[in-house]
């Protein structure tokens, strides 16, 4: 076994932790404390990383880490298990390989963006363009940590269910491509501003972020987006904007056009060990792929794989025990890292999820997300879900339509928990109407229903 060696005091004291609380964002210079040591998060400054680099960085986490490696909901890398000695070797060993590391504002666009030939426009340019600008910007902005901005040209894989502080959106409009502006959230619950041409953009965005840094570092476009729309108010009419289509399950092979695709392959609740990495992209590279991507959904994006050989590399990536396929059921669950990884944990999310899986298949449909929460702070899916399962004092809860800060509607004994999976997986199976979906099949049985399902003895 390899140990890290101890870095200088000098490192040492150069690694700042930052507190467990919302708003907080880990890096390599402000790693977090976890409930399995610190936790990093990192963002590749280029679109993906070469296979090397990932595996550089899968080899440093097993060196300076617990080896566990998470990809988020919206596709940004984590490295856990690591200590203040570790991250300055871990940091070491990224620059050693030539990894550039985003630092800064967070400016995030599709997996496949530059790419997708579905895209109206492309976001790679766009989001260029202003990281140029923000880091020109004399005095440094200084900005609240978690800020992101989301530039979306709307192709297959889009960032449609990415949360955001400022999202610009590729649009159609008199048969020109411009970009729709919203602020603070979703694609579905962002306010929308204003549709700008492409020479707008930059500066809107630099004008925004301005307001933002004037506030303080705690601004949020929450707190402005009132003032901003009022002050930007459009001669397009925002309501013919046609509602972007949601994107499918990044698992999965997707077509991008002459004779290219490309992977999809989803980390069965978020994780990987860095050894399975290893494996994977050595394998991966004999099968030739080139480039990794991030994506939203705890997935990797596999590029550079010739169309005769990714039928076999969706398949070695399903033996390794991922998920590789649109219809595997994992692709509907959303789990936070739960006990043993979470000093506010107190249950064991993976193994509940799992659970799930053997269960309760009948809920997995593809047409909801069953969330495990580990607390009431959900922070693998802070909106709500038909299902989630949280802790309770003495078990689990159930909340029915809601995210998991809400009251549970049922109460489940730990002891309890598989069979009341049973009890909901045989309900939604028997009354489930013709070609009806889970989704359906539960909201017309209401929270009632359900609740009485999994108390049933
Ligand atoms: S939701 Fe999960 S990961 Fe987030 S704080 Fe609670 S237990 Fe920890």
């Amino acid at each position: 076994m390899t140990f890290c060696a101890a870095p200088s005091d000098t490192s040492m004291e150069a690694t700042q932790i930052a507190p467990m609380r919302r708003g907080a964002c880990p890096s390599l210079s402000t790693p977090m404390m976890t409930g399995d040591g610190l936790l990093v998060r990192l963002r590749p400054e280029k679109s993906g990383f070469a296979l090397a680099e990932l595996t550089a960085i899968a080899d440093a986490a097993a060196l300076c880490g617990n080896g566990i490696l998470e990809i988020t909901a919206r596709g940004n890398l984590q490295i856990r298990g690591l200590t203040a000695q570790t991250v300055p070797l871990l940091s070491q060993k990224i620059a050693d390989a030539g990894i550039a590391i985003a630092e800064g504002l967070a400016i995030e666009t599709p997996p496949l963006a530059g790419l997708d030939p579905a895209e109206i426009a492309d976001a790679v340019v766009v989001a260029d363009r202003l990281r140029a600008a923000v880091a020109a910007h004399q005095p440094p902005l200084a900005l609240a940590p978690k800020l992101s901005v989301v530039v979306d040209g709307g192709g297959q894989l889009n960032l449609g269910a990415v949360t955001a502080d400022i999202r610009l959106r590729a649009v159609q409009t008199n048969g020109q491509a411009r970009w729709l502006m919203a602020l603070a959230g979703t694609e579905t619950t962002a306010r929308q501003i204003a549709v700008l041409e492409d020479a707008a953009v930059v500066p809107a965005v630099m004008d925004i972020l301005k307001n933002l840094a004037a506030i303080g570092r705690h601004a949020r476009a929450r707190d402005i987006v009132g003032a901003v729309a009022t002050r930007w108010a459009t001669t397009f009419n925002l309501d013919e904007i046609a509602p972007m289509v949601p994107a499918p399950s990044a698992a999965g092979i997707h077509d991008l056009g002459d004779e290219r695709s490309v992977l999809g392959i989803g980390l069965p609740f978020a994780q990987i060990h860095a050894h399975s990495l290893g494996t994977l992209l050595e394998a991966l590279d004999i099968l030739g792929a080139t480039e990794i991507r991030l994506a939203p959904g705890h997935a990797l994006m596999v590029l550079g794989i010739a169309p005769d050989q990714i039928g076999a590399a969706q398949a070695l990536a399903l033996g390794h025990g991922l998920r590789a396929f649109p219809r595997d059921p994992r692709n509907h669950i959303a789990a936070c890292a739960g006990i043993g990884a979470c000093v506010s944990a107190r249950i064991d999310t993976r193994a509940v999820a799992q659970m799930v899986v053997d269960t309760a298949p009948a809920l997995l449909d593809g047409s909801l997300t069953v969330h495990v929460s580990g607390c009431a702070k959900g922070c693998a899916k802070p909106s709500a879900s038909a299902l989630t399962i949280t802790a309770a004092p003495t078990g689990y809860g159930l909340v029915v339509n809601g995210p998991a800060s809400e009251a549970p509607n049922a109460y489940i004994e730990e002891n309890n928990m598989r069979t009341a999976l049973e009890h909901l997986d045989k309900l939604v199976s028997e009354r489930k109407q013709g070609g009806e979906s889970a989704r359906s099949c539960l909201t017309r049985l209401g929270a009632d229903g359900i609740t009485a399902a999994v108390q049933q003895g």
